[in-house]
């Protein structure tokens, strides 16, 4: 199968959702054209999987499509920004047409989920390797960034963390329990959140997709802020199957564990009483920014050993 007929099987239907007129010129000319509205900053990020050290070997097709565009597109989530178009470089080992059936499935239904279109790519042959780069559109000047949190802010995520970590132990089960099954639907659908990213544009102080883990994400406002900040253990949202399936070593995964694609945001109190309802709801305060560098974990004394901690609590 030619480069050609494989874009036009299996990718070419992603591209005719071309968003709200801002994608000109979709996949099939040497480059795709976007307009960004007057009054709109372009937002755009390149993210790489490499098969054996992103995703495991024979990782399903259908799961990686949703994947692979997923945590490209939480990357916009995380500075409050509308998702237009991305665009795909694929290496591919061999044009293997259940590969692509399985992959191209679950991009199509990530890219109708999330609204964004398909503008182009590249298709290579070469060690399974995926590129996705993905376009999005703010309000001018008002992209959430790390470097805004101020001392006095508090810290807060947007939904239990850990889950898609513990996962990683079960992606081999064969017949998984409930729990396993609730875990491992985390890590291989990760719903990245942009309604929520989009409704803290302009009120948020800073904000980061936890990818890597909280205690490291977070880090990364607080390097980029100049502030420090103190976490209650207390109030980190655990799942029911996280910790049905973890015990005490829950809070380490929540803490410590990547994958999750939540988001850590920053933001004052005033800010946070004066946002709507269904906004604030899904909104669970863990902590305060203050002006003295470090992180700081209080109620961690139990955690269990998965990583250490100093006596603060602080991920070493
Ligand atoms: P060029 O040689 O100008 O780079 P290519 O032969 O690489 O062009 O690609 C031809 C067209 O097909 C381009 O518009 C490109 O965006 C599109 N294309 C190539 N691979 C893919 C892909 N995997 N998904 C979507 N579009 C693709
Ligand atoms: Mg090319």
């Amino acid at each position: 199968m030619g480069e050609f007929e494989l874009i036009r099987q299996y990718f070419q239907p992603m591209a005719d959702s071309a968003r709200q007129g801002q994608l000109i010129l979709g996949p099939g000319d040497d480059c795709a054209i976007q307009r960004v509205p007057p009054g709109r900053d372009l937002v755009f990020s390149v993210d790489t999987l490499v098969e054996g050290v992103h995703f495991p070997p024979n990782y399903p097709p259908e799961y990686l499509g949703w994947r692979s565009l997923a945590v490209a597109v939480s990357d916009l989530a995380a500075m409050g920004a509308d998702p237009v178009c991305f665009t795909l470089a694929l290496s591919l080992p061999r044009a293997e047409p259940e590969w692509l059936a399985g992959y191209s499935r679950g991009l199509a239904r990530a890219s109708a989920a999330f609204d964004i279109a398909l503008a182009g790519g590249d298709t290579t042959r070469g060690p399974l390797t995926i590129t996705l780069q993905v376009h999005g559109t703010v309000q001018e000047g008002l992209a959430l960034q790390r470097s805004g949190a101020r001392a006095g802010d508090l810290v807060c995520v947007t939904g239990p963390l850990g889950d898609a970590g513990a996962a990683l132990d079960f992606l081999e089960t064969a017949a998984p329990t409930d729990d396993q099954q609730a875990v491992l639907a985390r890590y291989h659908y990760p719903e990245p959140r942009l309604q929520l990213g989009a409704a803290l544009v302009g009120k948020a102080s800073a904000a980061i997709d936890i990818s890597d883990g909280l205690l490291s994400d977070l880090q990364h406002i607080l390097d980029a802020s100049g502030v420090g900040a103190e976490l209650d253990a207390d109030k980190i949202p655990l799942s029911p199957a996280l910790v049905a399936l973890k015990g005490n070593e829950a809070l380490s995964y929540a803490l410590s564990a990547g994958d999750d694609y939540q988001l850590c945001l920053t933001m004052a109190d005033d800010q946070l009483s004066a946002l709507d309802l269904h906004v604030r709801n899904q909104l669970i305060t863990i902590g305060r920014i203050h002006s003295e560098a470090g992180l700081r974990v209080k109620n961690a004394e139990n955690i269990g050993s998965r990583q250490g901690y100093d006596h603060f609590g602080r991920s070493v």
